[in-house]
């Protein structure tokens, strides 16, 4: 018999894959055309140039040996300078290839943070909506989840409910800013206040709470939104950053953590994360992918191409009397369903139109559309929604 946890989640499945698999199956149907997929974050636009030329370059040019040879657990220690200074440039910090572990993805950092912080029992606060695989990167060790509903009206951080949710258990808080899915950016001021908030809490129970900064989308920003760099303003901050986004590599799992020195037990978290990296069996992130990575820190995603689709998309549905929040960054609408969730989910599909439910992100109510597809399978899926917004009784 398999491990009973393993067993239990074999049979649950994540919703989001099944309604990807399902829209595979629409489409063998229906024709590829006919089917409105946007139900996953994958990327719709190619890697920059600039990831294949290096990728060319480096399998043509350089020593195989070093290339896919087993590099430090950490990653190798130019690759982590070549970030760190990249930051440093973006952000005046200062951090050295002693701060940067290099991951298989943000996936794999966020897990290497939580068994590195958690012990059994410890709580780790989620803003509802979230991404709900927190909920295994958060439980594998032992930790808790604890859920917090974001502001209804805003969808930020409600540090006051926050501040109700601590316990002398609370280990860590996750942040993801932009959010998926709601493509909220946290401000500045919010992030300090609920940081002075989790100091003085963290004083009260002789604890120290850490923030992470879940940030796959930290590129993906609109009308030149700031993303603030959470470690400059949030005391105790752990980053885990992916490239699966903003260089469209989700297949290749490529990414990194920052440890900054001035955190509570800063050198002893970085070495514990570089071990986590090999109990957890990644051993080390994909060698090929780091040396990529070093050449195009500061290259970006065709942010103005996700900007079109979310004007098409948002518009588009608010005229069908659809009701969304505007995202200022990441490539997702939330959108309230009109009638119960599971019937709109169902009803969308039978249209073709596949959505991931909000009970996914821990929010019924809702639905989130990833809105990183072609613009003109947007354009095509409006006389669906339209036809869906008259089932649902909306306005003309
Ligand atoms: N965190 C959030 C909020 C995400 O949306 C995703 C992927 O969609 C991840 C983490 C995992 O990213 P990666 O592909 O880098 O593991």
């Amino acid at each position: 018999m398999i491990s009973e946890r393993m067993a239990k989640m074999a049979s649950g499945g994540s919703a989001i894959r099944a309604m990807f698999e399902e829209g595979k199956r629409l489409a063998a149907i229906y024709g590829k055309e006919n089917v409105f997929d946007f139900s996953i974050g994958n990327p719709s636009f190619p890697p920059p140039d600039s990831v294949k030329e290096a990728i060319i370059d480096i399998v043509t040019n350089e020593d195989p040996m070093y290339v896919h040879g087993y590099p430090a657990n950490a990653g190798y220690p130019e690759v982590r300078r070549a970030v760190a200074e990249s930051l440093n440039r973006r952000f005046g910090t200062g951090y050295t290839e002693g701060n940067i572990m290099m991951t298989v993805g943000a996936a794999c950092g966020l897990s290497c943070t939580m068994f590195t912080l958690l012990n059994p029992g410890d709580e780790v606060i989620c803003v509802s909506p979230y991404f709900f695989e927190y909920n295994n990167y958060v439980t594998t060790p032992g930790g808790k989840v604890v859920v917090v509903p974001a502001r209804a009206e805003d969808f930020m951080p409600d540090v006051d409910a926050i501040a109700a949710a601590v316990t002398p258990r609370t280990k860590a808080v996750i942040l993801n800013s932009p959010n998926n899915p709601t493509g909220v950016i946290y401000p500045a001021e919010l992030l300090k206040s609920l940081s002075d908030m989790l100091l003085e809490k963290g004083r009260e129970y002789g604890t120290v709470i850490y923030v992470i900064s879940d940030e796959p989308y930290r590129e993906l920003a609109y009308d030149g939104a700031e993303v603030p760099w959470m470690p400059s303003i949030v005391a105790n901050c752990i980053v885990c950053y992916s490239w699966s986004k903003s260089l469209s590599l989700p297949g290749e799992r490529i990414g990194y953590v920052v440890v900054p020195s001035d955190i509570a037990e800063g050198q002893l978290i970085f070495d514990a994360e570089v071990v986590a990296n090999r109990m957890l069996g990644f051993v080390n992130a994909p060698s090929l992918m780091e040396l990529v990575v070093a050449r195009c820190v500061d290259e970006a995603t065709n942010i103005a191409g996700y900007d079109a689709n979310r004007q098409l998309l948002y518009n588009g549905l608010r005229e069908l009397g659809f009701e969304s929040t505007y995202p200022a960054g990441a490539f997702y609408l939330w959108m309230k369903t009109p009638i119960d969730e599971a019937e709109f989910v169902q009803k969308a599909k039978s249209h073709n139109l596949l959505l991931v439910p909000g009970s996914n992100f821990g929010t019924p109510g809702n639905v989130r559309l990833a809105y990183c597809v072609s613009p003109d399978m947007i354009r095509r899926s409006l006389t669906a929604f339209a036809a869906l917004a008259e089932e649902c009784g909306l306005k003309k």
